[in-house]
């Protein structure tokens, strides 16, 4: 059977064998550890506090909110007192207000008074919304905005993003190992809200054991398949999973729903489940620490807000001194100069290399060989969009569709002069779409 991909891309080495066979090993916050809780982890309108400095909070307890559409709250993971309301750097390197709560390691729960039912689609997504669910995947959006398409969409088909496609991450797999009946329940939830969709659990076959395991329990349930994939990067960007999983191409500047696909990533089809089954918010997630600098590289359930250095210490802590530590993937995660920042609810891994491994080979002239334009899953082409970049030509880069662009990095991971060409582009998109609209 030939497996399903999509056009162009790269083959950088996945090294997850550091970490694929290491079981998800739990790690609770120390009794007294401050905990951050910064009130924009997600993409759309920032939360606002609704606890005051002093005020005493429960574990699942909705700490920030809004009236915002585009939004999520956020919760407590902890049971503990409100030290401090402060500015925090976060994981993406942004700057957000948190909410600092100190543990006091009662674990106590908050219980939800659960007025709305998911009988209704309309109280499925209320159950979602009041959860905090955002995209786990890494973008963070909104999951109970993504389930609720523009008016006139019409699914057929919603794809769990299960391709995990950045080297070295294994956090999908592990949890897909561990609780695979929770990611299938958490899909059928979600189907309930397309009763004529279909359900693909879209996987990369460097998992054949989540591949079997989920193809036996699927097996019987007419509305949901998995999808072989051949492992690729950047698989699991949604437009080219949608493509390797639909044969479908979403229009430049579209939605997955204009065409009738909704992909929501592993670990947030799993939060539904714990929203819906469970009444849970989502206050934890599983965080890879692979590269060579670690004592235990491994696989870490951590409770959202704990600080990334309490959670490598916790872990084990370093063996070498690190040159570099990504968070997130090394293709397209964020480098770190700082640990102490909290999870947040789109971490997915810490990577910390040493000085051989970080070093950053030098940027050479171009020597025109196409290789960028032949590998960019988006048909871009990478040498003029850096060319448009540095010379800060907007026109000519909106003209070559350099806001297509999803930031991949396999441009620069192919380029053998080495240009940085991912770093200019994304750089120079993003100052076009943070210029106010005339
Ligand atoms: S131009 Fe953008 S989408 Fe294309 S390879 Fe480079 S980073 Fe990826
Ligand atoms: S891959 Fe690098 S050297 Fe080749 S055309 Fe693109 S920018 Fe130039």
């Amino acid at each position: 059977m030939s497996l399903l991909t999509f056009k162009r891309g790269v083959h950088p080495p996945d090294n997850k064998w550091i970490t694929m066979d290491k079981p998800i090993v739990t790690i609770p916050p120390e009794n007294g550890a401050l905990m951050a809780y910064p009130v924009s982890q997600h993409l759309g309108a920032p939360c606002k506090p609704i606890v005051e400095v002093g005020e005493r909070v429960l574990m699942y307890q909705k700490i920030a909110d809004t009236d915002a559409f585009v939004s999520a709250p956020v919760h407590s993971s902890v049971s503990g007192t409100v030290k401090e309301i402060r500015k925090t750097l976060t994981p993406n390197g942004t700057f957000s207000d948190a909410i600092i709560i100190e543990n006091d390691g009662g674990n106590e729960k908050y219980v939800n008074s659960a007025e709305a039912g998911a009988a209704t689609n309309e109280g499925l997504l209320k159950i979602i919304r009041e959860a905090g669910i955002v995209g786990l995947g890494g973008a963070g959006f909104p999951t109970h905005v993504k389930l609720n398409p523009p008016k006139g969409s019409v699914i057929d088909t919603v794809v769990v993003n299960a391709a995990e496609c950045e080297p070295y991450l294994t956090t999908d797999y592990r949890v897909m190992m561990e609780d695979s009946k929770a990611l299938v329940e958490g899909l059928q939830i979600i189907l309930k809200l397309f009763p004529s969709a279909k359900g693909i659990i879209g996987i990369e076959t460097n998992k054949m054991k989540a591949i079997e395991i989920l193809e036996s329990l699927c097996n019987g349930i007419p509305e949901i398949s998995v999808a072989r994939l051949k492992p690729k990067f950047p698989q699991g960007s949604e437009k080219q999973l949608i493509s390797a999983c639909t044969n479908r191409e979403v229009p430049s500047g579209g939605l997955p729903a204009h065409v009738g696909v909704i992909v929501d990533n592993v670990d947030t089809v799993m939060a539904v489940q714990r929203a819906v089954v469970h009444n849970m918010p989502l206050v934890r997630r599983v965080i890879t620490l692979s590269g060579s600098c670690f004592n235990n590289p491994g696989n870490y359930r951590a409770r959202i807000g704990l600080s990334y250095r309490a959670l490598i210490d916790a872990a084990g802590g370093f063996k070498e001194e690190p040159a570099k530590i990504i968070s997130g993937g090394p293709m397209m995660g964020v480098a770190m100069y700082d640990l102490d920042i909290p999870i947040i609810k789109t971490s997915s891994a810490i990577l910390a290399f040493n000085k051989e491994e970080a070093v950053l080979p030098e940027e050479r002239n171009c020597i025109r060989c196409a290789k960028c334009v032949d590998h960019c899953p988006m048909g871009l082409m990478p040498v003029e969009l850096n060319k448009n970049a540095i010379y800060k030509d907007e026109v000519l880069f909106k003209k070559y569709n350099g806001l297509d662009c999803v930031e991949c990095g396999s441009c620069s991971y192919i380029c053998p002069a080495k240009r940085h060409l991912a770093q200019s582009i994304r750089s120079f998109k993003r100052a076009i779409l943070s210029k106010p609209k005339s």
